[in-house]
């Protein structure tokens, strides 16, 4: 068993760890610089691996490999970045094998974020010995990842399974970045929040001068204090979540579906509400989809990395 270094490209940060045997040892977190492209944010990177190795005392001859969870589509068969949606933007032109092999020369995994992170949960997580898998992770954007068949799902261009954020929910409603229109990620995601509040019909003038500085956080917080506009705005989001998720059903006929990302710090609210609601309205006659909170938290696309590193 050898060490394994995974760096997950976040859109609000980047997380490079040192793990072992399903830990994490060691662990640098950064503030992304995504706006900024993701060649300005690799020297900080690089820096950062250093010193983790450094400061454990860790020699490259130790290490298995170096991965990587990226927010976009990925071909991970050349470790490739395919396309990108306002994230990281310069990627694909990007050569990441060749930077990792420049400063390290260790082999090299690339993945989506968000199906790693399925992997992760189905490695050590909620998902552990399951075989039809489904998870939602609600950060920045919304991603999904899916395991079927005791398979994790890929499809011919590499991207089944990882747009769960852009089924669509409302063929009029909001435009996403990704160029569709109605998408789960453009009805309720915090990279949408600002103009979902703005663009609210029913929200109050005041409350919509929070908008760009209040986030989901915020939104539960007050809703739980009882303000009506973050109470409306909250059962909205939550709503768009879980026809996602009845759609994710429909879709892949999972055995467990984990729900993950920041805003599970309210999983005590999200978790019943969503599951009132899809238990009453998914068409599974044969028995109700467990909805459970992801148990790595976020950790999850970390420890995927280190099963691809480790057993391939
Ligand atoms: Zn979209």
């Amino acid at each position: 068993m050898k060490y394994t270094i995974a760096i997950d490209l976040g859109g609000t940060v980047v997380k490079i760890g040192l793990l072992y045997n399903g830990g994490i040892i060691d662990c640098i977190r950064l503030e992304s610089e995504r706006s900024m492209g993701l060649k300005s944010n690799l020297p900080r990177i690089k820096k950062a691996v250093e010193v983790i190795l450094s400061r454990k005392n860790i020699g490259l001859e130790q290490i298995s490999g170096i991965g990587l969870a990226f927010p976009g589509l990925v071909d991970p068969t050349n470790n490739r970045v395919i396309s990108t949606n306002e994230k990281y933007d310069d990627a694909c032109s990007f050569d990441l094998e060749k930077w990792a092999k420049e400063n390290w020369d260790i082999p090299f995994h690339m993945d989506n974020d968000a199906r790693l992170a399925v992997i992760g949960e189905w490695y050590q997580g909620a998902a552990r010995g399951k075989n039809n898998v489904v998870m939602m992770t609600i950060g920045t954007g919304i991603g999904t990842g899916v395991v079927i068949d005791g398979k994790v799902l890929y499809g011919q261009h590499f991207q089944a399974g990882s747009l769960g954020g852009h089924f669509v929910l409302d063929y009029k409603g909001r435009s996403c970045s990704c160029g569709n229109k109605g998408c789960a990620e453009a009805l309720a995601s915090s990279f949408f929040l600002p103009v979902i509040i703005r663009q609210h019909p029913d929200l109050s003038d005041s409350f919509k001068e929070m908008a760009g500085q209040i986030t989901f956080k915020e939104i539960f917080q007050m809703a739980t204090d009882g303000d009506d506009d973050a109470l409306l705005l909250r059962n909205e989001c939550m709503d768009v979540w879980s026809a996602a998720i009845i759609t994710y059903i429909h879709a892949y006929d999972p055995e467990v579906l984990i729900l993950g990302g920041g805003v599970m710090n309210s999983a005590e609210v999200i978790i019943p509400y969503i599951k009132e609601k899809v238990y009453r309205l998914a068409w599974c006659p044969s028995e109700k989809v467990p909805i459970v909170p992801a148990e790595l938290s976020e950790n999850a696309a970390l420890l995927g990395l280190e099963y691809r590193l480790t057993h391939q």
